[in-house]
Formats: structure tokens, sequence, C-alpha cells
């Protein structure tokens, strides 16, 4: 399926209430020849309604989570997982951590609120980022527990709103569930105001007031907490001092300390002045919404009842400014149902004058968060498929997996190398005659010139990312091979559309390849860029090499150990992205992974003299092997309980997931493979899966095994060794 750049880019930073909308729209109607770039310090967003609920385990932690890596790749939206730094608002480009900045025509800022601190409270646990709160109050309580003491736990929640009340109630819940043994917790509730939950009806806060003091919750008025002593004690501002071992942060909402970095006008709290439009008084083409920004006109709280509500109005007012309409307005929502769990499958209601406490409110709350998060929770594949007219093979085409898995197959190369009439010459060292990872050219000094080439269709959207792995996988068959990489060449297809969009995707991808070539020495010295119909990068990798000190693929001798540098599964992980079943838990370590270069465990096999070396790229680890094997007419054997696994690779190959790749992978060595039955068809598929800027496989002689496992340090694993076995030449033989 041919691609076009876009005109226009959409970017949302942050994917709370307002923002999430948007991207859940994309996938209904998506506004044609633009972009949707999200972009978020975590890869899954969480529903605050649902907080207190997990606490008290009335919900999993998936239930109030909401996975930005499927959701994105389901809605056709470029998700861009960095934390947002600055705005250069005059060359509309949003700037982020460790990432090329991402430009934008018109901008949506909602990222959220954070609970008012006192700067002299630096310890204690906010409630922000709740992506991190359960673990980080585990943690706490853990530590707490360690230090032995017959003491019961004091647990001081300050902030004494509907999140405090709430957070309270369910976090008795919490300790009882998971921290059974420990004597009950001693806890209060602080709050500056005179009152709980302040400005909410009288008999609502006495419904939550008589519900704590059940519960035996001490609660605290009139006291705000303006420093902490100690670690371990919270002075109020009247000079009272109340002891505390853990103190949870639920106060009022506070702006993020970006929102005063980015040159735009800020309301006398220091969220971002917006008109009723929800544009930024001072830049017509960026938003602020949510708790981030405040309609000047209007007064109303930081909640999510608004930030959602303003998810329609944001969404036709984004349309309307592309094409040059005029904007809707919003107005805040006089009257809201409000509606605090107290973990118990109660919750107070509290509507129109109204305010009850029993289970029928619990219900309704339940009901309305779950509805909520289904509609975030649809993962379904991108539209794309199965909805197309296309015929079966364009979808063939369409659904064919990126990076290695586009690879030509290992068949089509063998036949094609083996019948080329080209002359021998000197000074080509290592060339087709004996198929490496690179080839070697003399030089009139000492050494050889190492070339090695590499490009692979898009399999992420993000263009500086792509660059960075293309980079990482062009490097790796020169580390493979012990030489030393110098100069790089790009070879790049852009889609065609605007010449803008051209530059800028040129741009990206570059700067994330310099970016890796700068941490390896290489300097990207030229290259060719053309238009054609799907984004391809790549690039021709230019090195010195010794060639006394390449450890050719064929360099096995029987009795070698065989060492893999990196967990498999790249493959299967990108071709379940595709389909929006790439888990964000996944997603993290397999970029992760890919990025990582070959570098270091390169310069270890080197130091300890393995006898041969390889990348495990697009052939997959079965298909790279049997390049090593083949030649010498040697044998191998892997266990498979020995291999290492990405996360989530063995649960998507049990669920039939595979890359595009892996059948022709599979029919390359089926003639050598020997695999029992008893073992379970799911995890051997690895063996046939391509790898994108996969790790390297050592032979390595059984007497220099130790000390290269250990210089490897945790990043190897023994997988398996070679095998003289005459009658059985070049056969992979799979033990459990
Ligand atoms: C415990 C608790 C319970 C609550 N319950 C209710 C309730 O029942 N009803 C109600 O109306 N309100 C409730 N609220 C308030 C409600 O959560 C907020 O008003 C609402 O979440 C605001 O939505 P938002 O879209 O502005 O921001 P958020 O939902 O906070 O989303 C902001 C997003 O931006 C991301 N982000 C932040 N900084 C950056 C950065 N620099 N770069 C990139 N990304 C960034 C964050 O990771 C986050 O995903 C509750 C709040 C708490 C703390």
């Amino acid at each position: 399926m041919n691609e076009t750049l876009p005109q226009h880019d959409i970017v949302v930073l942050g994917a709370g209430h307002t923002n999430a909308h948007i991207i859940r729209m994309w996938r209904m109607n998506p506004i044609p020849r633009t972009r949707l770039t999200c972009v978020s310090d975590h890869n899954i967003a969480t529903y605050s309604g649902m907080l207190a609920g997990t606490l008290a385990g009335q919900y999993e932690p998936a239930d109030m989570t909401i996975d930005l890596v499927r959701l994105c790749a389901s809605c056709g939206v470029r998700l861009v997982h960095a934390k947002a730094t600055g705005l250069d608002l005059d060359n509309r480009r949003l700037l982020v951590e460790d990432r090329h900045a991402v430009r934008f025509d018109l901008l949506s800022i909602g990222i959220g609120s954070r609970p008012a601190i006192p700067a002299t409270c630096s310890n204690g646990l906010s409630i922000k980022p709740m992506q991190t709160f359960l673990p980080r109050l585990r943690r706490t309580i853990e530590n707490c527990l360690a230090r032995e003491t017959d003491e019961k736990l004091r647990i001081a929640i300050v902030g004494g709103g509907a999140a405090g009340v709430e957070i309270v109630c369910c976090l008795q819940e919490f300790v009882r569930h998971h921290f059974a043994t420990m004597k009950p917790p001693k806890f209060m509730l602080l709050d500056a105001h005179s009152e709980l939950l302040a400005g909410m009806p009288r008999r609502t806060q006495e419904l939550a007031a008589r519900e704590l003091a059940k519960r035996g919750i001490q609660i605290k008025s009139d006291t705000r907490v303006v420093a902490v002593e100690d670690d371990s004690k919270l002075v109020s501002e009247n000079g009272e001092s109340v002891p505390a071992d853990i103190t949870i942060w639920a106060t009022s909402a506070q702006p993020a300390p970006l929102l005063s970095q980015l040159g735009l006008p800020l309301d006398e709290r220091g969220f971002l002045a917006t008109r009723d439009t929800l544009q930024c008084t001072g830049a017509e083409n960026v938003f602020a919404v949510g708790d981030a920004g405040s309609v000047e006109s209007e007064f109303y709280a930081k909640a999510g009842v608004y930030a959602v509500r303003q998810g329609p109005v944001l969404w036709t007012n984004l349309r309307r400014k592309l094409s040059g309409r005029q904007l809707e307005q919003w107005k805040p929502q006089k009257k809201f149902l409000s509606l605090v769990g107290t973990g118990d499958e109660r919750a107070i209601l509290t509507y129109h004058g109204l305010s009850l406490h029993n289970q029928w409110c619990w219900k309704i709350k339940d009901r309305i968060d779950s509805r909520f998060m289904a509609k975030y929770q649809q993962y379904e594949p991108p539209a794309m498929m199965g909805k197309s007219d296309d015929s079966p093979e364009e979808l063939d085409t369409a659904m064919q997996c990126g990076g290695c898995g586009s690879k030509a197959s290992a068949g089509v190369l063998r036949e094609t190398l083996s019948s080329l009439a080209q002359s021998h010459r000197e000074h080509v060292l290592m060339g087709l005659d004996s198929p490496d990872d690179i080839a070697l050219i003399a030089n009139s000094s000492s050494g050889a010139t190492a070339v090695s080439t590499d490009f692979f269709s898009a399999f992420v959207d993000e263009p500086y990312l792509l660059g960075r792995i293309a980079a990482q996988n062009a490097l790796s068959d020169l580390f493979a091979k012990s030489a030393s990489p110098r100069a790089a060449l790009s070879m790049a297809i852009l889609p065609p559309g605007p010449e803008k969009q051209q530059s800028n995707l040129l741009d990206d991808l570059l700067a994330g390849a310099v970016r890796e070539f700068e941490g390896a020495d290489v300097s990207l010295v030229g290259g060719h860029s053309i238009v054609g119909p799907k984004l391809t990068i790549g690039f021709t990798i230019l090195g010195d090499a010794n060639p006394a000190e390449v450890a050719k693929k064929s360099s096995v001798a029987a009795g070698d150990r065989l060492v893999l540098t990196k967990p498999l599964g790249t493959g299967v992980l990108l071709a379940a992205h595709m389909q929006a079943a790439c888990r964000a838990e996944w997603w993290g370590p397999l970029v992760e992974s890919m990025l990582r270069s070959n570098q270091p465990a390169a310069e270890d096999s080197r130091q300890y003299g393995v006898s041969a070396a390889t990348d495990v790229t697009g052939f997959g680890l079965a298909g790279h092997l049997r390049e090593m094997i083949a030649p010498v007419d040697l044998a191998s054997e892997l266990s498979l309980s020995a291999l290492p696994f990405l996360p989530g690779v063995v649960e998507l190959l049990e669920n039939g997931f595979s890359s595009t790749l892996a059948p022709s992978n599979r029919d390359s060595v089926c003639d050598v493979m020997k695999i029992p039955e008893a073992l379970s068809a799911g995890p051997t598929s690895v063996l046939y899966d391509p790898q994108t800027s996969g790790g390297l496989l050592l032979a390595v002689s059984e007497s220099k095994i130790d000390g290269l496992i250990r210089a490897l340090d945790s990043e190897a694993w023994v997988i398996g060794r070679i095998i003289d076995s005459a009658q059985q030449r070049a056969e992979i033989r799979i033990l459990p």
C-alpha cells in the first residue's frame, strides 16, 4: 500500500481526559491529510476515577490503565514516548527530553496538574504521576516494615478533598489485602480547611466524617502542612507537629512546573490562560485543556468532569482551526454528579442537594467509570486491516512486517548469489565467494576496508526512533566482525508529499541515526534519497578491519559453545504492534533492546578470541546458525529452555502471532531442523523470528566460555553448542 506524507501535524501533549478523546476520535474519523501525534511521558495513562477502587482491590491495575502503545497503534496515531521540556513557538516545535523536537501545526497541551506540595516537604508520596503511585506506595510501606519496630505504622494523607477521602478509605483495604500480617496502621487525614470535602454540601461532609470516624481514621482539620522535619514530622502552619511514617500528598491541584517554561500567558494560579475556545491567549495554534488550562472568563475547579466535557469541543475546534472556520466555545457545566468511593462497595453521592452513602451509589460509580474506560481499552487492529477494498495481494503487502521482517528471504538470496557470474579479484578478501556479514577489501595500508549495507521499510512511525534503530542495525554487521566502523552513507526512500514534510522526515531520521553514529565515532558522509511508495531507511557502513582478527561465520569448531547477546522476539513483537497487540509493558524492553549497541559485546568477544561470530537479524536464529555451520559440515544443538525471550514473546507466539518473514525463514531451514514432537510449537517458532537490530551469535571454545560470560555480564546466554556429526551435516537439533 502506498504511503503519502500529511499536509498538517496535530500534536496532543499528554493523554489525559481531553486529549485521549482526540486519539479515540481519530480511529473513527481521522482528519484527511493530517497526522496526529501523541507525546506522553508514560506509555500508559491512568484514570484517576478508579485509583481508589484499585487500591481497595475492587479493580485490577489494568482496569484503570489505558495502554497508549496499543491505543495509538489501533487509532493510527503516532506515539512519542517522551517528556516535554519546552516550546519553540516561533518554529512550532515541542521540545522533548532525549529526542528530536516534535513539529506541530496545532498543539493541545493536556499535562494535568499535580498535588500542591510545599517546597519544604520534598519527601512523601505524591499521588502523581499516578502511573507509578501503586508501586511507589508498596515500596514505601515495605521499607517502613523493614525497620522492624513494634510501633504501629502512622500513615498521613494530606488533603481532605474528594481524592484524599477516597484514598484514605481505600488505603485501609489496600493494607489489609497486601500486608495482612502487619499491625493495622494508624491513619490520619489532614486538611487546611475546617471541614472535610470543603465546598461540598454539609450533609456530604457529615457522611464522609461519619465514615472516617467509624473506621478509626483521625481527622485533623485546620491543619495546613507547611514543612516536614526529620523525615517523620509534619509541621502545620500554626506550629503543631504531627508524627507520620508515611505521608501521601493528595492536596489541591497546582500547575506542573513545565507550564511556566512555555512562554505562554498564565492565570493567577500559574495554569495556562485560555479563551473559551480552549486556545491559549498567547498563541492561536496552541490549545490548553483539562487541569493544565484555565478559561479566563470562567471559574471552575480542576476536575476530570470538566476535562472530559472539553474533549468534544477540542475535537471540533482542531478540525475547524485547520479549515479556517469559527471555533466553538466551551462552557463549564454548572452542576455535576460527584461520587466518592469508600472502598467497601459503597460510595458517597452528591447531586442537586442530594447526599447519599450506600451500595447503589457505588454501583452507579462503577458503571460510569467502567463504561468510560471501556471506550479507551478497545485496541482492535488498525481500521485499514480487514476494512480495505484492496485486493488480497495488496492487503498482503500492506500487512508485510517492517524492520528486518521485510527482508528478502534467505532462499531468494542463496539462489541469486550462487548464479552471479563475477570474476574473482585479489583485493576482495571477503566477498560473495564466502558470504558473511561484511565484505573485506584490501587497502594500500596494512589492513582492509570493511563494508556492509542494511536497510528496511519503516516498522515504527516515529522517524527519530527509526533512524536510531536503523543505525544500530547497520553498525552491528561490522561489530560482529570486530571491524571498526568509520563512515556511513544513508539510503532513504521518502513517501511523496509536501516538500516541507519530506525534509522534516529526513531530518528526524538522520538526526536519530547521527545520535547513534556519534556514540560509535562514525561520521555520516553522504547518501542518497529518493521518493517512493514506502518509507525505507538504511545505511552502508565503511570501516577498518584487521583480516586476521575477523571472526568469520564459518570458523566454528566442534565443541564450541554458542552464546547469544540479546533476547529474541523483535519480529513477533513488531508484528503484534502492527495489529495493536503489543502491550506498553512489552514495547519499552523491545525498543531498549533494538537500541542497545552490539559494540561492547563485540569488544569482549574480540578480547576473548571467539571462534566465530555473526549478528542475528532477518533470517532468525536458526537461519543465521545454519549459515555458520553449513559451510563447514558441522551440526549444532540448541537448548530451548536456555533461549532468552523479550517480554511478551512467548504469549504472542502461543497466540499465533508471527512475522510475515517467519514462514520463509522456517522453509529455508526445515531440512536441517530436528525438533522433538513433544516440544511446544509456540516457543520453538522463535527460532525463525526475524530480528531487527538483534544480538550477536558467538561460537566460543569451552576454555574461554566462563571468562567471556563474566565479561558480558548479564547480557549473554549460553544457548547451545557446535557438534561434529558426520551423518547429520548442518543439523540444528533442538533440546528441551
Ligand atoms: C485520586 C484522584 C481522584 C480523582 N477523582 C476524580 C473524580 O472522581 N472526578 C473528577 O472529576 N476528578 C477527579 N480527580 C481530578 C482529575 O483526576 C483531574 O482533574 C483530571 O485527571 C485532569 O485531567 P487532565 O486531562 O487535565 O490530566 P491528566 O488526566 O492528569 O493527564 C495528564 C497526562 O499528561 C502526562 N504528562 C504530564 N506531564 C507531561 C510532560 N511533561 N510531558 C509529557 N506528558 C506529560 C501525564 O503522564 C498524564 O498522562 C481526581 C484526582 C485524583 C488525584
